[in-house]
């Protein structure tokens, strides 16, 4: 009897062994989903909630809170259920500050009158990140016993929120800086300036080549017209983040006006800039934009330069513009100058009469 007893000892142990194991992997791959959405979200307080899902979604606890540091205050989040004066008295005590007008409710508002749950502090446990930009604490309800596994989930879900928290507070700086497109996030004109200037100087320094294109979406008065101004935002999101993501992290996409961009392209002569902008130019013909239960497709124009001997940026401009204009001429959806697909050793002449 003992024996058995024994042995069923150890296949228990085996089998919680296994199953835990099993259930690891579940959890880390539940994980990595959220870690990959946690980069998809536009906003602080959609960060902070997909990782109080995460939270309840793996470990069955509930996020009470987030409190994170900012220039004159602290940015705050709270589990919308709980009794919000409990833990706001903590997080004033965490951040040394004397009264509430500095805390800035990140989700939603509280009403005075309020209900809310009153629950246990004893509770309550709290991890903090310091970052060179951010400085956060978390503040969790564990529901049952914590052990060192729970810990390492959280600080994995923790450094996750720090890296997309950390990007997201890199680009408020630069929008509250004035330099970047609130609607499609790309440079605007007066930065992309700025940039051209810094990269013929660098283009000159190493003597390498720099390209310009511009493009211009195709009818794009009928798209708002058919489907509605918010829409066509769509649209300009959709395609500007479809461009920023096939072109190599050097180069630089800006919103030139309205449903215009222009991109700086380094170290990129004039043949492979086409090339690149044909590619794009296939892309956006072939992306459908989701609205409602509309399905929309666009085209596009591009116009194709390179910088010249005399480095001139109004030049290097005004000659993608001229390019763009005579795409607009040739019956859009096309890039200007055409990729000319003639041998060079049949008819040099003719390639050299067709590139100028
Ligand atoms: P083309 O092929 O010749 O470029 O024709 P088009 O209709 O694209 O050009 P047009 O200049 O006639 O119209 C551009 C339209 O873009 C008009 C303007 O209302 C719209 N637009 C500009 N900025 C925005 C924006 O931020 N959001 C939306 N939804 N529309 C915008
Ligand atoms: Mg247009
Ligand atoms: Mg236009």
């Amino acid at each position: 009897m003992q024996t058995m007893g024994r042995l069923s000892g150890k296949m228990a142990a085996l089998v919680s062994m296994i199953f835990n194991s099993a259930r690891k992997q579940a959890d880390h791959k539940k994980l990595a989903r959220h870690i990959l959405a946690l980069n998809q979200k536009q906003s602080p307080a959609d960060i902070i909630h997909e990782v109080a899902l995460c939270l309840k979604n793996i470990l069955d606890y509930r996020l009470f809170a987030f409190a994170m540091k900012k220039e004159g205050g602290v940015d705050v989040w709270l589990d919308p259920r709980m009794y919000k004066k409990s833990l706001e008295d903590v997080i004033l005590k965490d951040f040394g500050m004397g009264n509430k007008d500095g805390l800035n409710y990140l989700n939603h508002r509280f009403y005075e009158d309020e209900p809310g749950l009153s629950f246990d502090m004893k509770g309550l446990l709290y991890y903090e990140i310091h970052e060179e930009n951010l400085s956060f604490r978390l503040y969790i309800m564990a529901e049952k016993q914590f052990f060192l596994y729970h810990d390492e989930i959280v600080n994995l879900i923790l450094q996750g929120a720090s890296v997309a928290l950390s990007r997201q507070i890199k680009m408020e700086n630069l929008r509250d800086a004035a330099v970047i497109d609130p609607l499609t996030g790309c440079y605007n004109r007066r930065e992309f300036e700025n940039q051209l200037n810094r990269t013929i100087s660098g283009a000159i320094r190493h003597k390498t080549k720099l390209s310009l294109f511009m493009f211009d979406l195709d009818h794009f008065k009928t798209i708002n017209d058919t489907y509605g101004h918010l829409a066509g935002d769509k649209v300009l999101k959709e395609i500007s983040a479809l461009v920023q993501q096939n072109m190599r992290t050097g180069d630089i996409l800006a919103r030139y006006g309205g449903e215009e961009f222009i991109a700086i392209l380094p170290e990129t002569d004039k043949i492979k800039a086409m090339e690149l902008a044909d590619r794009l130019r296939i892309q956006i013909s072939r992306k459908e934009i989701l609205h409602g239960n509309d399905r929309i497709k666009i085209t596009a124009s591009f116009g194709v330069s390179e910088m010249d001997r005399h480095a001139d940026m109004g030049r290097i401009i005004q000659d993608a513009d001229t390019m763009l204009y005579k795409a607009k001429l040739n019956g859009r959806n096309t890039v200007m100058p055409g990729i000319i697909k003639i041998l060079p050793e049949k008819s040099p002449d003719l390639l050299k009469e067709n590139m100028n």
